[in-house]
């Protein structure tokens, strides 16, 4: 029967949107005004919705509903990866709701592989599934199988881990992640796991309502389009140009319909739910590519934020990654890629200066790119980002030489392992791309490997201020 590798976890514990802590020992908690709080994912999986869901023959996961359901992160992870193991015949997609949660499957799988090998050549399960209810169900799924477990001994002894994902799952048609938006900076390391098979994003949502759909599932990633349900919650725009301090209830907003978007121009999604939010701001700023029908398709074009700023200069999440993407040209002759980075405005330093965090994955150790080539990377980023940050750079001297700083392996992994014992979900986990809390970029400055400065001034020109 065909299958699909998706892995799916519930969380412990939950965020509000606003990132708040709700400390509880269950995956949900009642806020002070009797709302249930937690992740659209963790609500999802636990509803009777799901779990009494009739039998889809183009939806049967390899993982049962026990291992998805499993509050804890590592016995969910590893009976997930083991019946993905035993199934991976039958597996035709491999997938996870964001890129960065694949990723993290195929990282387990890394650390874990040797484990789940005596596993399956036994047929008994890790003693560390101490679940009473995952156990029970794994044992009648687990069969001793010293055939399987031979051969993933053999393909995850190997150095090179280019293709695991085809070479474990063979039949393998597609990948089934969100790749839009921060997620495409994953791109490539996925391309590299899986052989550059086709990747399908399908859905935009979040944890209040959910968005739209890509009808064309199977498009490139930079062409990928969502068309909004009008029928999930009550939508309007906010232009994007538009001063957003303009926006108060009392003031009426200049907020446009559904119906009215413009082909081609901006906007910033704002919605009104069933479960009660009033013209929420959801952050998302997104461009109308088209219709479908009366529905507007958007493409996502990337979160409000500003993420760094050291004077008058701001620099959002669209131009960091783009000057990570031009920086890591650099490593392409050494083979060498940025599986993950995150930022942090330096502001101890005088003037204050950008520092970028980046986990790399050398293919060649003997070849690896030396520190004048990483001092390159710092000039390459500073070019590609925008003129207010040249020019405090060349004219204002607001803002010194950019720094990057080379993490261990596995640091962005912990990242995400302290942001969940923290709370947050971890099929919704996303890296942050700015850290400015004290513990974190503690945690990522103990990693260190190596810190390289930008030798030059990026261009500037004072008479066209550009
Ligand atoms: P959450 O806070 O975990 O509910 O995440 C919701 C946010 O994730 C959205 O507001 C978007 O910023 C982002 N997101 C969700 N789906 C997509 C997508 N298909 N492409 C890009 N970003 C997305």
């Amino acid at each position: 029967m065909e299958r699909i590798f998706y892995v799916k976890t519930v969380t412990c514990r939950v965020w509000t949107k606003a990132r708040d802590y709700i400390s509880c020992s269950l995956n949900q908690k009642q806020g002070p005004g009797g709302l249930l709080a937690r992740p659209v994912l963790t609500s999802y999986y636990q509803s009777e919705h799901f779990k009494t869901r009739p039998y889809d023959p183009y939806n049967v996961y390899t993982s049962p509903n026990e291992a998805i359901l499993c509050p804890d992160s590592f016995q969910s992870m590893y009976t997930q990866m083991l019946c993905g193991l035993q199934d991976r015949h039958q597996v035709l997609r491999v997938g996870a709701v964001f890129a960065s949660g694949l990723l993290r499957a195929i990282r387990f799988l890394q650390l874990n592989w040797e484990q789940l090998s005596v596993d399956i050549e036994t047929g008994d399960l890790n003693p560390k599934i101490t679940d009473p209810s995952l156990r029970e169900c794994m044992d009648k799924i687990l069969k001793p199988n010293p055939e399987l477990a031979r051969f993933v001994r053999r393909e995850c002894s190997k150095e090179n881990w280019e293709g695991i994902i085809t070479r474990i799952w063979p039949n393998t048609k597609y990948i089934d992640v969100i790749v839009t938006g921060a997620m495409a900076q994953y791109i490539p390391t996925l391309d590299y796991y899986s052989g550059g098979l086709p990747k399908a994003c399908t859905m935009y949502a979040s944890s209040e309502c959910y968005f739209g759909l890509n009808l064309n599932p199977m498009c490139k990633p930079s062409e990928v389009s969502y068309t909004i349900m009008p029928n999930m919650a009550y939508f309007e725009f906010l232009p994007h140009e538009s001063n957003s301090s303009k926006f108060t209830l009392d003031s009426s907003p200049k907020l446009v319909d559904l119906v009215d978007v413009e082909v081609g121009k901006e906007y910033e999604l704002v919605i009104t739910t069933y479960a009660g939010l009033c013209r929420y701001r959801v952050g998302d700023i997104l461009r109308v590519t088209g219709f479908h029908n009366s529905a507007p398709q958007f493409h996502f074009v990337r979160r409000k934020n500003v993420l760094l700023s050291i004077d008058s200069d701001k620099t959002d999440e669209a131009e960091l990654q783009k000057a990570v993407e031009n920086a890591s040209r650099h490593l392409r002759e050494f083979n060498t890629s940025v599986v993950e980075y995150t930022s942090y405005a330096d502001t101890k330093t005088i003037p204050g200066h950008y520092v970028i965090y980046w986990e790399l994955l050398v293919k060649n150790a003997a070849n690896s790119p030396t520190d004048d080539v990483l001092k390159q990377c710092c000039l390459a980023m500073e070019e590609s980002l925008n003129s207010v940050y040249r020019q405090g750079r060349v004219a204002d001297h607001s803002i010194g030489p950019l720094e990057i700083r080379v993490v261990k392996n596995g640091t962005f992994e912990e990242l995400m392992d302290y942001a969940i014992s923290r709370g947050a979900s971890i099929n919704q986990y996303k890296v942050p791309r700015c850290v400015n809390f004290t513990p974190i970029v503690e945690l990522l400055d103990s990693r260190l490997v190596s810190a390289h400065f930008s030798p030059g001034l990026p261009h500037w020109n004072p008479e066209r201020r550009r």
